[in-house]
């Protein structure tokens, strides 16, 4: 039979198959192809960079920029103008401040997730690291998230290895809803939430994908969808910009494992890739005290999920998710699909 699993820290329920698990070879979707002609005209190869707007930042690597960030040529978000808000009757509305970057992550075009070099992994994070420093900054935003898609299911239609940064002028609701749940359990326990989820991982010992020194790799328990996996430091730290040099590192070695089985099982899946990192902690007139203990209560992650199919109906009106293979299964597949 079925069992509704509970997320303690996105408080939501989802339907995970405990029997009948099924295979990896049953989520093969449509992939991106590559198209002889598309390294020409693409915007982010080397020698393109006129094509991109004004460049925010970059990292140098031995042979000319390793990383390039740019402004989102479709920015669902824009930087100039004072924070307004309106209301309308029962509707409140904010106006689109915020950032919206792109990182190139590479040089190299033909280049997809499950074949990602250390390198390229550790660039990225330090690009992220530096650019959410900056952005943090800016009182206006009140959060910076950066992510990743990959391949068209995920919402990308560009082959060239990209990732994106977003700063909002509001704090979405999953992140508000993952936020109290830490807050309330530190209120409770005087322990963090995340820690505590990592110590029984580690006891019941059957979720666990890979860890090196400094990270761990997990299938979540109440996973909604089929091979999600999340990234966790074992250092308590409630701030990504606060990993160093030598936990970078770990990171892009945690982070191309967990790529390269993904791609190795689900034959180069399209995916996301999310950092939630704490929010900026700025005090606000409605909220004064709110982050007193976000050092203590909050626990940096990634959360990587692999999108092999559409939402339905029932996920719509429910916001309850079938997931079809058991984490412990999905956990066992990625396991044996290591070197
Ligand atoms: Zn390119
Ligand atoms: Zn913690």
């Amino acid at each position: 039979m079925s069992e509704l699993r509970y997320d303690p820290v996105k408080q939501i329920w989802s339907v995970i198959a405990t029997d009948r698990s099924r295979k990896p070879d049953d989520f093969l979707v449509k992939r991106l192809e590559f198209r002889e002609d598309e390294m020409t005209v693409c915007p982010f190869c080397k020698g393109h960079e006129s094509k991109t707007g004004t460049e925010i930042y970059s990292l140098k690597g031995s042979n000319g920029w390793a990383t390039r960030v740019v402004p989102n040529r479709y920015p669902a978000f824009r930087i100039e103008g004072e924070l307004k808000r309106t209301g309308h009757g029962i509707y409140d509305a904010v106006n689109a401040v915020g950032a919206h970057e792109v990182v190139i992550e590479t040089p190299r075009h033909d280049i997809n997730p499950g074949n990602y070099t250390e390198d390229i992994l550790y660039n990225l994070f330090y690009t992220f690291r530096e650019r959410v420093k900056d952005l943090k900054k800016d009182t206006r935003f009140r959060y910076i998230m950066p992510f990743k898609n990959y391949g068209l299911l995920a919402g990308s239609n560009i082959n060239h290895p990209h990732s994106q940064i977003i700063a909002l002028p509001v704090t979405p609701n999953i992140v508000k809803t993952k936020l109290s749940a830490a807050l309330e359990h530190y209120h409770n326990k005087e322990r963090c939430l995340f820690c505590d989820i990592l110590d029984q991982e580690r006891n019941e010992n059957t979720r666990i994908i890979y860890e090196n020194q400094d990270f761990i790799a997990l299938c979540p328990y109440a996973s909604a969808l089929p091979f999600e996996v999340s990234i966790y430091p074992k250092r308590h730290n409630h701030c990504f910009e606060n990993t160093d040099e030598g936990e970078l590192s770990g990171l892009a070695d945690i982070t191309k494992e967990v790529f390269g089985r993904l791609y190795k099982c689900l034959e180069n899946p399209p995916l996301n890739m999310v950092v939630h990192t704490s929010p900026p902690a700025v005090k606000r007139p409605s909220q004064s005290g709110h982050w007193a203990s976000i050092k203590e209560d909050f626990h940096w992650h990634i959360e990587i999920t692999p999108r092999l199919s559409g939402v339905a109906g029932f996920e719509s009106g429910t916001g309850f998710y079938i997931n079809p293979v058991a984490p412990e299964s999905a956990a066992d597949y990625l396991k044996g699909a290591g070197n």
